[in-house]
């Protein structure tokens, strides 16, 4: 059995989701009292890849008061991926994508240079009040170098997996 390491970062304003996202995904729950990260928060997950091969998931979870002090320099380090959250209903949240995609392809990259493969995801679709349009999303996803991007409700376990498998998925053409 091989085992290999990944490095995923989930990076967005606070508040977007972030922590519940990892949470949900690595333990299967949701918890609705708000708790703000401080620094980084660190979660594993060992995934059966395939019949010979499992895949170490590390998610970071990075505060979002992080953003542009140089700590993110050291966060980044090493990750074959990367989420890129907001809230759809706050867009501040949206406009800040730009600034945390910029940050990350200013600091870092893949071991071969590339820049690394992030996807962007508009969490709390299950509220009424949203206030980013589809549209907009796509636009702004496509011409920023995001790989794809998806709707998300933590809450309602609303595509958590499937982001993830699609993070993970990345490796290959990475490494
Ligand atoms: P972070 O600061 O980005 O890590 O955000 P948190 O994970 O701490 O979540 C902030 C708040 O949003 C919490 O009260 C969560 O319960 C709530 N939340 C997270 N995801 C969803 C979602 O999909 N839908 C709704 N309605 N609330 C969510
Ligand atoms: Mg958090």
């Amino acid at each position: 059995m091989t085992e290999h390491l990944l490095k995923i970062l989930v990076v967005g304003d606070g508040n977007v989701g972030k922590t519940s996202f990892v949470q949900r995904y690595v333990n299967g729950q949701f918890n609705k009292s708000y708790k703000m990260t401080v620094g980084v928060d660190f979660s594993v997950k060992l995934v059966q890849w395939s019949d010979t091969e499992k895949v170490r998931l590390q998610l970071w979870d990075i505060a979002g008061q992080e953003r542009f002090i140089s700590m993110t320099r050291i966060y980044y380090k090493g990750a074959l991926g990367c989420v890129v959250m907001f809230d759809v209903t706050s867009s501040s949240s949206f406009l800040s994508c730009r600034h945390w995609k910029q940050d990350l392809d200013s600091k870092a990259t893949l071991p071969n240079g590339h820049s690394i493969p992030c996807i962007l995801l508009a969490n709390k679709c299950d509220l009424a009040q949203r206030v980013v349009s589809a549209e907009s999303i796509n636009r702004f996803s496509k011409a920023n170098g995001f790989l794809t991007w998806m709707e998300t409700s933590v809450k309602d376990n609303k595509n958590v997996g499937e982001a993830m498998s699609v993070s993970a998925s990345t490796r290959g053409s990475s490494v």
